[in-house]
């Protein structure tokens, strides 16, 4: 684990320069030793790596020299935070009693690897209730709550917001911070919140006309302490669409002002900075240039 007040140096006018923890979801082809070195090459100082196959039910363990190899080889780099993104088949708000099981299983095995990695967070969407909302949440939080304490270790759960297509939890501040509130206190601690830009914005939380007051709703749902992960990404459909498709940063619907918001916002200053965006067909190369052109906008 890494601690991210540790070390922070004082800028000239006696002011605390902040470092910028900016980086990528990154690609763990290969294995997940080689994950942070493609978070190296693009200049990231935080990075996202998928720890199996998130597509996949097949779970599987880190164990040993993978996990020394990858701690080493984050070691080495300048990447100050860390996380994994959990599978997209988990439904830990699912009412079927099979997949429910198998859904806290595989979370569980989440869980487990994110700290056998030494992974500072792993970001997990909320889950699709199906037949009512209200009992979804209590599930939600229950499988939530059972999972952490099967497997206690530092990594923080970051819930993620989505974008409210079909009968998906977390598409409003609210809502999140029900599922928060549900988990017994002796774990909550444990959970935070991931804001996905491209997510709120379809969402119909409006960046771009209101971003203050996206920022105040935030607040007053659950405190902006809550907040420990951003996901910077563009949205390749309109406002409010309840779409969950990335664009590049400037290139779709919220265009550059938010992502210009947020990169001067003080009140997010500390909180780790992810882009999910395209990465056309040269990742290295684009996502550089993502990260260059969010720079640009840090420093005015
Ligand atoms: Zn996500
Ligand atoms: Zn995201």
């Amino acid at each position: 684990m890494t601690s991210l007040d540790a070390d922070v140096p004082m800028g000239a006018n006696g002011k605390t320069v902040i470092p910028l923890l900016l980086g990528a979801h990154v690609s763990a082809a290969g294995g997940v030793p080689d994950a942070p070195p493609r978070a190296a090459a693009i200049g990231a100082t935080t990075m996202q790596l998928f720890t199996k196959m998130a597509t996949r039910w097949a779970e599987r363990d880190c164990e040993g020299d993978e996990c020394s190899s990858f701690r080493d080889r984050l070691a080495a780099t300048s990447v100050a935070a860390s996380m994994a993104h959990d599978s997209y088949l988990i439904n830990l708000a699912s009412p079927d009693h099979v997949l429910r099981a198998r859904s806290i299983a595989a979370f569980g095995a989440e869980l487990r690897r994110c700290h056998a990695l030494g992974l500072d967070f792993l970001v997990s969407h909320p889950g699709n209730f199906m037949d009512d909302r209200d009992s979804g949440l209590a599930r939600n939080a229950s499988a939530i709550e059972e999972a952490l304490s099967a497997n206690p270790g530092p990594t923080v759960l970051c819930l993620e917001t989505t974008a409210g297509a079909g009968t998906v939890l977390g598409a409003t501040f609210e809502e999140l911070a029900a599922i928060i509130e549900r988990v017994d206190p002796a774990h909550r601690s444990r959970v935070g919140l991931c804001l996905d830009s491209c997510h709120v914005y379809s969402a119909g939380y409006d960046l771009v006309r209101d971003y203050d007051g996206v920022i105040t709703r935030l607040s007053d749902a659950m405190g902006l302490d809550r907040l420990r992960v951003l996901h910077l990404n563009d949205s390749k459909t309109p406002f409010a669409s309840r779409k969950d498709r990335h664009e590049l940063i400037a290139e779709g619907s919220l265009g550059e002002v938010p992502f210009r918001r947020i990169m001067t916002d003080e009140r997010l200053a500390r909180v780790p900075k992810v882009i999910e965006t395209p990465k056309l067909d040269d990742a290295t190369a684009t996502d550089t240039r993502m990260l260059e052109r969010l720079r640009g906008y840090a420093i005015g």
